[in-house]
């Protein structure tokens, strides 16, 4: 840069001119010089300008720590916020927070013995407005002395207090995907999975590898139509949610129902969109419901709408029929003795009946009618748009025929019952629905007191019968604590030789309210309400108290007769009561008979069969009464071990003219012998039906003819005076008939 200047000899003038030239190329070196060092100064306070702004761009902030005087140099953003810069310097642990310290120790000190290549760690900071900040702080050694100790430390410090929070958040969001009940799932934009819970995998039956990346249509079932999915897909995108019931098919091919909230999420930054789905599995809570429903609608028995439901569909016919002008029928329906069934054979076939009886209605009526059962064996048909009354009976005789067959109660055992119907019929009847059965339920009533098998249209003069009905059924809940109640005996007599055998003991009821009532009226009520069981007892035991009485007068071997009711065979210790009553009183069992009618017998004759051998076996014996009015043949009789048949009235009042009774008493007692039975005809009122009888074989006979039923004293002063006159039973005396 100095150029050599040419050598002169010296002069004074040379010399000066050298001087200055020396000057001049001295003054522009030093110009030189300083314009290149401001040039140096300026390029690098360029760089240290665009480090600032590089560090502050990406959010880095510069410090330097001095190790032996703990003092920290640090930038940190200007509070006014405005992209600037402050300086400062502090010891440090001035500017960490407390709990930090230890860590920040710690890290230094492996740092310092080389454990680390780099200082790194996360701590908090003062951030220079007087709160935290959490900095991500990383550094490394910037001057070492001469045995490479470490004497300063410089770096960068990063804010991270936003993404920590962020994190975290992250952190406790996936912690409680993870435990959460319902099942979550997010899934991209075109309803793919992205990710999912343990309960979506618990729901599902997948496995996440199975999941992940796959179609939301994996789990769709057939149950919803595309288009319904495709809703949920436009809904999602144009509304951002969506909620409803959806089923999924999981992987071992199970449905289940499950209510889903669907929610869209945008993402602010790239716009990028996910779905997050939670499925809350219904289908338990749906089946309850349905059940409920089901329950509080309809029998579970049969299936037929209850009562309910009934009184529901009920109203509604009726408003149509009004709207309509129409006629309605309300059919009260009952099946007669179905207690004694569901006693002598049991609830279950009790159950299989009632369900094939409601099968048997709704095939009769047609499924356009409603069917419903009531409770019991009570069922109710509602028949709409009658062209006229008569249509209500029409079909309650269609009911009655279709009973005819009987009721199949499974591979070996048929049964045979039939109904009672009551008919109440809108306008005519009543308005609204509970008037309606409650008519034709009394009707029914009727219809079962007037023989059952059977239907009555309601008529006004029906509620009186009922209440009645009620007031007697009242009343015979005291009748054994007021001493209402006492027996009557009739005489029954052998034909050959002509003799009084014994007596049948009749119940009688006189009622200080009601009158004399009499037991065909008294005694089905006492048999529905139970208390035939109590009253049954009494007059057992008062039959063998006045037997004993007489046997003390010397009438040793007349036998007296008891009649039975089923529910006292079904139910409880019958046996074991007779016992204690014969073993109490001191009646030797022989003279005791027992009569039940053939009906009862019959309803079930193989249980029955089982009780009756008990009685057998006490040594009792055992009469079937009323023979001939029910449906047993003789051939049924070789199964039960009973000893005596009484033929009934019906068969007797015709003789000996009546060519049908003429044909069939003496092939019943012909029959009867056969199978080693005694034989008794009931209801004789003739000279003319006891020589018939007579001469046919008959056994015994019992009826007016002979005496009426008569009070206990009354009945043992005309058994003492009694004597055969010439022809067998020629009638010994006239008595006044008792009520
Ligand atoms: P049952 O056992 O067949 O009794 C015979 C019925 O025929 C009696 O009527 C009797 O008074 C009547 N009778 C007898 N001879 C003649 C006659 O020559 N002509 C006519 N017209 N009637 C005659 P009662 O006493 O009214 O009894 C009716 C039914 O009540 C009885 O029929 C029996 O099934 C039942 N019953 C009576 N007492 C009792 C009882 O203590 N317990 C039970 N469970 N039922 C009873
Ligand atoms: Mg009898
Ligand atoms: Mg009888």
């Amino acid at each position: 840069m100095i150029e050599p200047s040419p050598v002169h000899v010296p002069g004074a003038a040379a010399l000066i001119a050298l001087l200055l030239a020396l000057i001049v190329t001295l003054l522009v070196v030093l110009l030189r010089r300083r314009s290149s060092e401001r040039a140096y100064v300026a390029e690098i306070d360029d760089r240290r300008e665009r480090l600032k702004l590089a560090l502050w761009a990406t959010g880095e902030r510069y410090w330097d720590y001095d190790v032996a005087s703990g003092q920290l140099r640090r930038l940190i953003d200007d509070a006014a916020g405005d992209a600037g810069t402050v300086e400062d310097s502090a010891p440090v642990e001035t500017l960490l927070h407390p709990d930090d310290q230890p860590l920040a120790r710690e890290t230094l000190r492996r740092y310092l013995d080389g454990e680390t290549g780099r200082y790194q760690a996360q701590v908090r900071v003062r951030d220079g407005a007087g709160g935290w900040a959490w900095m991500r702080v990383r550094g490394r050694a910037v001057a070492r002395d001469a045995h490479g100790h470490v004497l300063r430390i410089a770096g960068t410090a990063l804010n991270i207090t936003a993404t920590r929070e962020a994190e975290r958040e992250r952190q406790i969001a996936a912690a409680v995907l993870r435990s959460m009940s319902e099942a979550v799932a997010v899934l991209d934009a075109d309803f793919r999975y992205v990710s999912v819970n343990p309960a979506f995998l618990r729901m599902s039956g997948y496995a996440e590898t199975e999941v992940l990346g796959r179609s939301a249509s994996l789990v769709d079932t057939t149950r919803h139509e595309a288009a319904f999915h495709r809703q949920i897909r436009v809904q999602a995108a144009q509304q951002g949610q969506w909620s409803g019931e959806v089923w999924q098919r999981r992987k071992d091919g199970d449905e289940l129902l499950t209510a889903l909230e669907l929610r869209t999420v945008r993402d602010a930054d790239d716009g990028s969109v996910l779905h997050v789905c939670v499925f809350n599995d219904i289908t338990q809570q749906k089946r309850t419901e349905q059940e409920l429903r089901y329950l509080a609608n309809f029998d579970t028995l049969t299936s037929l709408p209850n009562r309910s439901l009934l009184s529901e569909r009920l109203s509604r016919a009726i408003v149509r029929a009004h709207r309509q002008d129409s006629r309605l029928a309300v059919l009260f329906l009952d099946l007669d003795r179905f207690k004694d069934i569901n006693d002598s054979l049991g609830h279950a076939a009790g159950d299989r009946i009632l369900r094939a009886a409601a099968v048997r209605l709704q095939q009769t009526v047609g499924e356009h009618h409603t069917v419903a059962r009531l409770g019991g064996d009570e069922f109710t048909v509602v028949l709409e748009d009658l062209a006229q009354p008569h249509d209500a009976e029409r079909m309650a005789r269609e009911i009655i025929n279709a009973f005819e067959a009987p009721l199949q109660l499974d591979d070996r055992r048929e049964v045979s019952i039939s109904p009672s119907i009551g008919i109440s019929l809108y306008p005519d009847h009543a308005q609204v629905p509970t008037e309606l059965l409650k008519q034709a339920d009394t009707a029914m009533y009727q219809a079962k007191a007037a023989g059952r098998r059977t239907y009555m249209r309601y008529d006004d003069n029906m509620d009186l019968a009922v209440r009645q009905r009620a007031t007697v059924s009242g009343a015979l809940r005291k009748v054994l604590d007021r001493g209402e109640l006492r027996l009557v005996f009739q005489p029954r007599m052998s034909l050959a030789p002509a003799r009084i055998t014994g007596v049948e003991a009749l119940l009688r009821w006189s009622s200080p309210e009601h009158g004399d009532i009499p037991p065909s009226e008294f005694i089905p009520i006492a048999e529905e309400s139970g208390l035939i069981l109590e009253i049954g007892e009494w007059v057992l035991r008062e039959a063998c108290l006045v037997l004993q009485r007489w046997r003390q007068h010397g009438l040793d071997e007349m036998t007296v007769s008891v009649n039975v009711s089923v529910l006292q065979l079904l139910r409880g210790d019958f046996t074991g009561v007779v016992a204690r009553v014969l073993a109490d009183v001191g009646i030797p069992p022989h003279l005791l008979e027992l009569e039940l009618t053939e009906s009862v017998l019959m309803a079930n004759a193989e249980q029955t069969a089982a009780r009756l051998q008990a009685f057998r076996a006490l040594g009792v014996s055992l009469a079937i009464d009323d023979f001939g009015t029910g449906y047993s043949s003789l051939a049924y009789l070789k199964r039960l071990p009973i000893t005596t048949i009484k033929i009934d009235k019906a068969f007797v009042d015709g003789l000996p003219h009546d060519a049908e009774d003429a044909a069939i008493t003496p092939t019943i007692v012909a029959m009867a012998h056969s199978l080693g039975l005694r034989v008794v005809a009931e209801g004789v009122e003739t000279e003319a039906q006891m020589r018939f009888l007579a001469e046919r074989g008959c056994d015994e006979i019992q009826g007016f003819w002979i005496s009426p039923p008569l009070d206990a004293l009354q009945c043992l002063a005309f058994v003492r005076n009694w004597r055969p006159e010439g022809t067998p039973g020629t009638r010994h005396e006239r008595i006044p008939a008792l009520p």
